[in-house]
């Protein structure tokens, strides 16, 4: 081919790869994550609905969310966008206080069968949509098929978010990765004195990649360590299918931690990582419950009673569960998503809410627990960006915690849900915390 037509031919063919590029990208942005990560139109009305006095009290608690998916998608969270559930000025605006900001690396694309008569289970071989918004959003080329150079690549995200929201001419709030229970400390020290600070720690929902191929002890361990140099202190061992570490709740095998499991949850909760049952088998959760120290979280979930219609009980915590993740002094995050609640948008939460300090009040478990407090075990779990839709995003928190106060919940008990049991875990399990550090939490 003569040299002056190859030019313009390479030129036209980068030049369509470009465009292909950008394409992929408004895709993403503009079709596929409306359709995923949408809010169900009513909060202006239930934000319209909080009295100025709830407002008050709004924005003197702390809120913790132990879930969002946040990183997966192609935004940027210092900037504000009608996309999605969450970006700093709108949890500013919703008087949020700390997010765990979840690495999730392969969400396979069935969808579980509505009618829970059918047996219907996940493999680890469906299609990772994750992997396919990885390419589409032009994210580097080692993050497309490599699962553990897709959870760093999607920490940059979070660590680069907050090194930008520290530099100077930033006008919103401040971004601030929590890594210890000082840092944690730290946080609520600068939060006291007026500073708008916004607190976010890593989680990793499904460490596909640890454990693999039958790896010994020392490997296993290793690879744990590889997250918490990352700086990741909650560690979800499974997602939506069976991995090398144990069962998912809708995973196909019904089993519980292998050797590989086990190993990898002893390493998290020896270097002070917060261990996530959200999505383990109850052969899992059970054993999990059984082998570690430590209190361990449910981070985003709904539970089984009540569960009807969109409301998908494979996934959601049986009243035993409860009880076991309690007894333990753990948290259980109750999301905010039709499949794990109920079709009744934010009093489908509190329902929730409401029946997991039910299921603490049981006679047996109260005789053997008498000093347990069945307020001290909730959370928010939103599993905001998570492919769900929500009744609010993070700018509608007020109306939440509105509903929490309509449906019961007196002021202390709102205090410990909203985030102050969120608190005092983290105080307690993240590195060099204790008892001690939990004081710091209102
Ligand atoms: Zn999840």
């Amino acid at each position: 081919m003569p040299l002056r037509l190859f030019r313009p031919l390479r030129r036209l063919r980068v030049a369509v790869l470009a465009l292909a590029v950008a394409g992929c990208g408004l895709v993403t942005d503009y079709v596929i994550e409306p359709g995923q990560n949408s809010t169900s139109g009513q909060q202006p009305a239930l934000l319209a609905a909080v009295p100025p006095a709830h407002l008050a009290l709004h924005r003197s608690l702390f809120i913790a969310d132990l879930h969002a998916d946040t990183l997966l998608w192609d935004r940027d969270l210092l900037e504000r966008t009608d996309r999605g559930h969450m970006d700093l000025p709108r949890m500013q605006q919703g008087g949020m206080g700390l997010q765990v900001f979840t690495l999730v690396t392969d969400t396979p694309r069935e969808t579980p069968d509505p009618d829970p008569a059918i047996d219907h289970c996940i493999y680890a071989t469906s299609r990772n949509l994750a992997g396919l918004l990885t390419v589409m959003e032009s994210r580097p080329p080692r993050a497309w098929f490599d699962l553990r150079a897709r959870a760093f690549d999607q920490a940059g995200k979070l660590l680069d978010a907050e090194r930008r929201s520290r530099a100077p001419g930033h006008a919103g709030p401040q971004l601030m990765v929590l890594r210890s229970a000082a840092d944690l400390a730290r946080l609520l020290a600068r939060r006291a004195a007026g500073e708008q600070v916004i607190g976010a720690l890593l989680g990793v929902e499904g460490a596909h990649w640890v454990g693999l191929d039958n790896a010994d002890e020392a490997t296993t361990r290793a690879q744990v360590r590889d997250l918490f140099d990352l700086g990741v202190r909650v560690f979800a061992p499974t997602h939506r299918f069976d991995n090398a570490l144990g069962g998912a709740s809708e995973g196909c095998s019904g089993r519980g931690l292998t050797p590989q499991g086990r190993w990898a949850l002893l390493e998290a909760e020896r270097l002070g990582m917060v261990i996530d049952l959200a999505h383990a088998s109850s052969a899992t959760l059970r054993e999990a419950v059984a082998l570690l120290r430590e209190p361990v979280v449910v981070s985003h979930t709904g539970v089984q009673e009540g569960c009807t219609g969109t409301c998908y009980k494979l996934r959601n915590l049986s009243d035993e569960e409860i009880r076991a993740v309690a007894a333990k002094g753990g948290l259980v995050g109750v999301g905010f998503w039709p499949e794990a609640v109920g079709p009744n948008g934010i009093e489908d939460i509190t329902r929730v809410m409401r029946h997991v300090a039910r299921a603490l009040m049981q006679p047996a478990f109260r005789a053997a627990h008498p000093r347990l407090d069945p307020h001290a075990h909730l959370a928010l779990g939103s599993d905001f960006d998570g492919a769900v839709e929500t009744p609010i995003d993070a700018a509608g928190l007020p109306a939440l915690t509105w509903a929490m106060v309509r449906g019961g919940m007196t002021e202390a008990q709102l205090r410990r849900a909203a985030g102050g049991n969120a608190c005092r875990l983290l105080a307690r399990r993240l590195p060099g915390g204790g008892a001690e550090a939990a004081a710091a939490c209102r």
